[in-house]
């Protein structure tokens, strides 16, 4: 790009130091990322959507303005939550088909990404109203690249349940999927999480990014079964997490006949617990398929 030019909502630093900027005259909503963790991770261009702003939405108006704060950004804040979003998106969106030019941020990382804002940009479009977006940090992104695990395609599953059925449900259903898996997840249910992968979707390789970009950044690398043990000894992690889960490997989908050959030898010695899981951690193979098969092979024998 030609250092002079600047296109509509560009920014850059100008000779005396100060941000430059060309308003975006077209009266929008924008999506603007903010730091998910280190507020020195905000981008030039969030910086002037945000003063540029007649008013900015956010979740939690005291943690947000401690970096609007920060920035010397006095634009007025407002909350848009779970709570009030529906009794308020109307109002909203008169405001912008009257003109207002309004930004849509989150506490932390990308809006809409597990945080609101979905309905209101879903409200915008119906409604003919543009939506542009300022890009920057988000979590799911930031532990990806740095996870070690295969990034070419995976699957966000955003916050996975916090009941185990449904967690368990929520595994199978990704048994098949060759991607790698990420998930948000909170330190408190991080060790029965990592049991039902494991039984789900047997022994893979798995990363845990904890507290990215902030001081005690942490990212533990291994199989699904070295992190439980890890996090069994360690307590529960403090801070916030993204657990992601690598795609299976090849011998899930072609072993089978080892495993019923494996499953009869092993069910004359062992009840039927003890071979569901000898088995699926000597193949890799879920607990869950070895556990079917097993009854079959059992009732067959
Ligand atoms: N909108 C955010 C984004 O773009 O990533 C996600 C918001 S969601 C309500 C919060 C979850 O994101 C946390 O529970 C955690 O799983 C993940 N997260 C956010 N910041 C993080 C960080 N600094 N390190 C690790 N995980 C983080």
């Amino acid at each position: 790009m030609d250092d002079n030019t600047l296109n509509k909502g560009d920014s850059k630093l100008g000779s005396n130091g100060k941000i430059m900027t060309t308003r975006n005259s077209i009266p929008n909503l924008i999506l603007v990322s903010t730091p998910i963790g280190n507020l020195g991770d905000i981008s030039l261009r969030a910086i002037e959507a945000c003063r540029d702003a007649d008013k900015i939405l956010c979740e939690d108006t005291r943690v947000s303005r401690k970096l609007l704060k920060k920035y010397n950004i006095e634009t007025k804040l407002s909350s848009y939550h779970e709570h009030n979003a529906q009794k308020i998106r109307p109002k909203i969106i008169r405001d912008l088909e009257t003109g207002a030019q309004i930004v849509l941020i989150s506490d932390a990382g990308t809006p809409l990404i597990s945080d609101p804002g979905y309905q209101l940009v879903r409200d915008c479009i119906d409604n003919k109203i543009q939506v542009s977006s300022v890009p920057g940090p988000t979590a799911l992104i930031t532990a990806l690249a740095v996870s070690g695990l295969p990034p070419d395609t995976f699957y966000f599953g955003g916050f996975l349940p916090s009941k185990s059925a449904a967690r368990q449900k929520a595994f199978l259903e990704k048994v098949e999927l060759k991607t790698t898996l990420i998930f948000y997840e909170s330190p408190n249910r991080l060790t029965d999480c990592l049991e039902d992968a494991i039984f789900c979707l047997g022994n893979r390789d798995a990363a845990v990014a904890r507290e990215l970009t902030k001081l005690h950044e942490d990212i533990q690398r291994g199989t699904l079964t070295d992190l439980l043990d890890f996090y069994k000894k360690s307590g529960p992690p403090k801070g916030e997490l993204v657990l992601m889960i690598g795609p299976p490997s090849r011998k899930v989908n072609t072993d089978m006949e080892a495993l019923e050959t494996l499953l009869r030898k092993l069910l004359k010695n062992n009840s039927l617990r003890d071979t569901v899981k000898i088995a699926s951690n000597t193949l890799g193979i879920p607990r869950s398929i070895v556990y079917e098969r097993a009854l079959i092979v059992r009732d067959a024998t």
